[in-house]
């Protein structure tokens, strides 16, 4: 069991499987790759899949596949297949994709054993979808959320980055879009990891606005399982109808004390936290010809210096160097 220092036990695994990314998303890459990690650099699937089930032996219950954009990863379905081997302790197997890759894949992608799929989704609107991510691409994302419903992908969770004066008029809208394709939306704050550094407090649209404003044209009525160690408060409707509203809000309201997540980054570093300023080199450790045993010694001592919080509302923060496309959203 990985056990921090403040109490906190560790269940959750997100493994960048790369920085590069086809989408320019403003709040997250806007200035297209960075100067890219070189392959060497770069863990390969058999070092994930080692080091994966070390973490699983450790008590990890769910593994997210991230990235950068995880789906420009070749052969990421063999990869999946070989995590797939980790169930039943390995308990939820899921990716987040633009989606832009997965109509391709997601019948190979679920018949290797991934249980869910998110994709991203910040504009409803053609033209916006382009503002924001860079390319004109709105098609082939209605496309991904098809392709993961028609394979079985049950609950489709959307994720929409709200940020004032671009999307967030669009909540209503895309309340409206989840009740009519029964996908679960999840609304996160946009958080200051962006690699353009442009983020102010003043961009961030509030979760506590974001569940008044849907609330008052679809009341919503707070589902029992919600929170615990998840990061949403999860919302049915109140009149029944299909579709769920999640709001992740780690800005205004911050969740650190319930945190279960560390992070995998592509180039093998562990981060215990979104925002931390230092970071545990596993790859060169594990390079060096480490022990399991000796891995396992070290991914306990990692977990044990997790953050107890963000500083992200404190007057001296100070975003960290990698920005989200590195460290897997
Ligand atoms: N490329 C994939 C995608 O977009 O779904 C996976 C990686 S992306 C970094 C994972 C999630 O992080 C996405 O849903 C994205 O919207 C979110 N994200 C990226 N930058 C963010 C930021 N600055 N604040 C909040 N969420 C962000
Ligand atoms: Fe790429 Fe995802 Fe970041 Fe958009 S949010 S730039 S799709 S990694």
């Amino acid at each position: 069991m990985l056990r921090d220092a403040h109490n906190r036990t560790i269940r959750d695994l997100r493994i960048s499987l790369t920085d590069r990314c086809n989408f320019r998303c403003f709040y997250c890459l806007p200035n297209g790759e960075p100067p890219l990690a070189r392959k060497e650099t770069i863990l390969t699937f058999e070092e994930i899949a080692y080091l994966s089930d070390i973490f699983v032996s450790l008590g990890i219950e769910k593994i997210r596949l991230t990235g950068g954009e995880p789906m420009l990863r070749k052969g990421i379905v063999s990869l999946v297949d070989q995590l797939a081997k980790l169930k039943p302790q390995l308990q939820d197997l899921a990716l987040t994709t633009n989606g832009h890759e997965l109509p391709r894949h997601a019948q190979a992608l679920k018949s290797a054993g991934l249980d869910r799929v998110t994709i991203s989704l910040d504009s409803l609107d053609r033209d916006k979808f382009i503002d924001i991510t860079g390319v004109d691409a709105l098609d082939k994302v209605y496309a991904a959320i098809n392709a993961a419903k028609i394979h079985g992908f049950d609950p489709v969770k959307i994720n929409a980055v709200l940020v004032r004066g671009r999307n967030d008029d669009e909540m209503i809208e895309f309340a409206r879009f989840a009740r009519e394709y029964d996908v679960a939306m999840r609304f996160i704050e946009f958080m200051p990891l962006d690699s353009g550094h442009d983020w102010s407090r003043e961009m961030v649209v509030p979760g506590k606005e974001i569940h008044d404003a849907i609330n008052a044209v679809y009341p919503l009525k707070l589902k029992e399982s919600s929170r615990g160690t998840e990061t949403a408060w999860k919302y049915k409707f109140a009149d029944g109808a299909k579709g769920e509203i999640g709001i992740i809000a780690p800005v205004t309201e911050m969740f650190c004390g319930a945190c279960s997540r560390i992070r995998l980054t592509a180039d093998g570093q562990i981060r215990t936290c979104l925002f931390s300023t230092t970071e545990h080199n596993l790859r060169d450790f594990v390079r060096s010809g480490a022990s399991r045993e000796e891995i396992v010694g070290f991914i306990e001592n990692a977990v044990t210096k997790k953050e107890p919080r963000h500083y992200i509302n404190d007057a001296d923060f100070v975003q960290p160097a990698r920005t989200m496309s590195f460290i897997g959203g």
